[in-house]
């Protein structure tokens, strides 16, 4: 052990007061700054500012403070416009200035790319933008809850089990608040059983609500641990009266001792199956269960960057690996001459079946399995794909994945990604097999919060 780091051990202890000056943030967007050569985090601090703050965890890598008062505060520092923004957890840049935000966000998308692979310069882009950075989100799905004899629907707060009301979300489109606020309210009206977590009692576990944009329709889903519960002949009734923008009103059951929010089964209660969204020229139809990008502004922003990378004549074979309801193949369909899509969920296969007829588009074929799975199989009966586009989710692409990129040698990658540090590990595994990383690609996905989204384009030149 060196002298510093024991001397560190020594030092800081819970409840210290320290002084730090503050040089970047970390990915759930609190400040990080060192004290005495130690990594320290505190939540709501900014870069360039230097605070006071008491410790509250020393571990051996790094220590937590909470922030007391300011030496020296940002000039991007800014009043959030969430009530609930300390409590709630979900946003972590609201304090900060917008074009701070993106600048803070594009550092941390360059930082994972210096720490995860040998480049020295990586190519970053300027981020896309987006004009009006609240409202923008298209789903919510909240637990409820019976706190003092009144149904409670929210987020667990970041740092407790304890469930924040949410129910005014300002980066959650209007009419989705309001849907779910008349859902809450009708259950508790009629004395719907509220699960209990702890118990595993009780019937209405979630409400769920997702909003096309193109039309302004809802689709409304109730998560219950039971098969059936002995209102929902007048819940329907009522939502329909008090809610005219559902147009569909679903059961999910999900009788499981789970985090997870959705169960495997559906039951339509009333109305149309699948809500229909539209993106630049194309219509999606979407289950309850399949994923849907949750910025549909920033969406077609998203997908038109990924044509532009993909750069098709209409020759190419296109691999859409994580295809959820086939958006993004959809997309690059009508330039190349034939797309194949992979998702591991049912659902969404068959909705990107049906979106592929629903657009007049005959050149894309969609199946269901694991991308890593299935992707060796086809290179094994000779599929060449000229453009492989990934999508994956937080954790990255399977190894197994990138070991058949690699041999297949596929020309172009367009990488799209939610989690800078996955994007730059597995990054790195391409450059070492012969890749060159040419742009990457920041997208304002999800304002005031601190998830940074990003397209990224791998190619080689040597097939
Ligand atoms: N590209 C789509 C969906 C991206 S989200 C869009 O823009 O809407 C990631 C998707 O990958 C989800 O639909 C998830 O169900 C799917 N998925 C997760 N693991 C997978 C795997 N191993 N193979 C294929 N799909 C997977």
């Amino acid at each position: 052990m060196g002298k510093t780091e024991y001397q560190h051990k020594v030092r800081l202890k819970k409840g210290q007061v320290i002084e730090v000056p503050i040089r970047r943030i970390g990915i759930n967007g609190e400040g990080i700054g060192y004290h005495q050569q130690q990594v320290v985090f505190i939540d709501g601090a900014i870069p360039g500012e230097i605070v006071s703050a008491r410790v509250t965890q020393v571990k051996p890598s790094f220590v937590r403070a909470k922030l007391i008062k300011w030496k020296k505060k940002s000039a991007y520092r800014v009043e959030p416009r969430c009530p609930v923004y300390h409590q709630c957890g979900g946003c972590q840049l609201q304090h900060i200035d917008r074009r701070m935000q993106r600048r803070l966000k594009r550092e941390l998308l360059e930082e994972a790319f210096v720490k995860y692979t040998r480049l020295s310069t990586i190519p970053i882009e300027p981020t896309i933008t987006m004009d009006d950075p609240w409202f923008y989100r298209n789903k919510a799905q909240l637990p409820v809850s019976m706190i003092a004899g009144k149904v409670v629907m929210g987020m667990y707060s970041a740092s407790s089990r304890r469930l924040v009301d949410v129910s005014d979300c300002l980066v959650q489109h209007p009419l989705i608040n309001k849907t779910l606020q008349t859902a809450r309210d009708i259950s508790e009206k009629l004395g719907i059983s509220i699960y209990d977590e702890k118990k595993h009692e009780g019937v209405l576990r979630h409400l769920v609500a997702r909003i096309s944009f193109a039309t302004g329709e809802i689709q409304l889903v109730l998560v219950t641990r039971t098969k059936t519960f002995p209102q929902e002949q007048a819940f329907v009734a009522e939502m329909c009266k008090q809610a005219p923008q559902v147009k569909s009103i679903i059961l999910n059951h999900n009788p499981n001792r789970t985090s997870l929010v959705l169960g495997e089964k559906n039951r339509l209660l009333w109305g149309k199956e699948k809500l229909e969204e539209r993106i630049g020229d194309l219509v999606f139809l979407l289950s309850p269960r399949a994923f849907f990008q949750l910025n549909p502004l920033q969406t077609e922003k998203l997908y038109d960057e990924v044509a532009k990378v993909a750069h098709l004549t209409g020759t190419e074979t296109v691999v859409d690996a994580y295809c959820g309801v086939g958006t993004i193949g959809l997309w690059l369909a009508a330039k190349a001459k034939r797309v194949i899509g992979v998702e591991v969920i049912p659902d969404a296969v068959a909705d990107a079946k049906e979106n592929a007829k629903r657009n007049g588009i005959e050149n894309a074929e969609f199946y269901t399995g694991q991308a890593e799975a299935l992707l060796p199989v086809w290179a094994g009966e000779g599929l060449r794909p000229d453009v492989v586009v990934v999508d994956p989710p937080r954790t990255g692409l399977h190894d197994a994945l990138i070991d058949t990129l690699l041999n297949l040698k596929v020309p172009r990658i367009v990488y799209v990604s939610c989690n800078p540090a996955t994007l730059a590990k597995d990054c790195d595994r391409l450059l070492r097999g012969g890749y060159s990383l040419k742009k990457v690609v920041p997208l304002d996905m999800f304002p005031q919060t601190a998830h940074v989204e990003s397209v990224t384009l791998m190619t080689r030149e040597d097939q």
